[in-house]
């Protein structure tokens, strides 16, 4: 591939230098450990909760580390995602004329419909085996939250759609990078859409969209992954991460640099180094970072941290006691 630059900034050169300094702390992390880790598949859930507390990702164990499984809150984007590409697709067919805007529960539900294949990847599998189950309160929970999403995703992006818009983990496999020589890990991006053309001038910015926004802290670790999980699998970076909440219309945006990268690195480093560490200590709450997970964390009532934080700033919400 040819390397190109956009004001002075080389997407391709830049994200061959990433590839590498990552590689290579990935390679001298997993030698300091013992043997027998396993696989590590890093992703942006295990970057989140990494960032925000070390101890009780360690604590999570190997039922946390990997996918939950499909479930309506899981499936919800996904779901969204696909019944939009299905969508476009039948609308771009010759002599189908302009496409009106779609309307989201309904063309949520034709695309869970047309789910009947049960050995399908993915989402569409899922749906096809809840569909084979007559799982309806599963299914209807389901279509809420994809409609829930595809409405959002709509409000902020308009429609049409933009030109260069392409949707991402729709169903078309995801990009993956496996670094060279570290064996057993893998990288790969959530970002629901690019916004310009994939080429070496790096031309293209990453969409991450949630239903709903809130927690800056969260948001900001979100975009710094994205950003450097995106120019690991392609081996180019992206200009920028675009991060936008379907409630309030926001459309936050992350200019992509040197330092962001180093930093997502950082974060796909990090994830790595608590497994290792995981394998010689599981939960150990002296390292524990308290803060909003506490409220959900399945180790809080053995951490003293925790327990501060929850009796203290993490009483209150808002200004409302939590659980009131
Ligand atoms: S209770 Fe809070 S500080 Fe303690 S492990 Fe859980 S998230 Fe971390």
């Amino acid at each position: 591939m040819t390397s190109a630059t956009r004001g002075g900034w080389d997407a391709v050169g830049t994200a061959d230098r990433l590839r590498r300094r990552v590689a290579d702390e990935l390679g001298a992390v997993l030698a300091a450990g013992p043997v027998g880790v396993g696989r590590v598949h890093v992703g942006w859930v295990a970057a989140r909760d990494v960032a925000g507390c070390a101890a009780r990702y360690r604590g999570q164990g190997e039922d946390g580390w990997g996918f939950p499984g499909w479930s309506p809150a899981t499936a919800a984007g996904a779901v969204a995602r696909a019944a939009l590409l299905a969508y476009l697709d039948d609308h771009e067919r010759p002599g189908s004329g302009a496409a009106p805007p779609p309307a989201p529960l309904g063309t949520v539900r034709q695309w869970m419909r047309s789910c009947r294949d049960l050995s399908a990847d993915g989402v569409a599998g899922w749906v096809a085996e809840r569909r084979d189950d007559g799982d309806a309160a599963v299914l209807a929970a389901t279509a809420a939250g994809a409609s829930r999403w595809l409405a959002g995703f709509l409000r902020v992006m308009g429609w049409p759609l933009p030109a260069d818009l392409g949707l991402l983990n729709a169903g078309q496999g995801t990009l993956t990078w496996r670094p060279a020589g570290v064996a057993g890990v893998s990288v790969s991006g959530g970002a629901d859409a690019r916004l310009g053309r994939v080429s070496g001038a790096g031309r293209f910015s990453l969409v991450v969209h949630r239903p709903a926004g809130g927690d800056d802290g969260a948001v900001e670790v979100r975009a710094t992954f994205e950003a450097a999980a995106g120019a690991l699998a392609r081996g180019i970076a992206p200009e920028a991460v675009l991060v936008t909440a379907g409630d309030t219309g926001e459309r936050l945006r992350l200019a992509v640099d040197d330092d962001v990268l180093a930093a997502g690195g950082g974060l796909v480093v990090d994830v790595v180094r608590q497994r290792v560490i995981a394998t010689e200590r599981g939960f150990d709450p002296a390292d524990a970072t308290p803060g909003a997970a506490c409220r959900h964390c399945e180790r809080a009532l053995e951490c003293p941290p925790g327990q501060a934080w929850l009796h203290g700033p993490g009483h209150a919400r808002g200004g409302l006691p939590v659980g009131a």
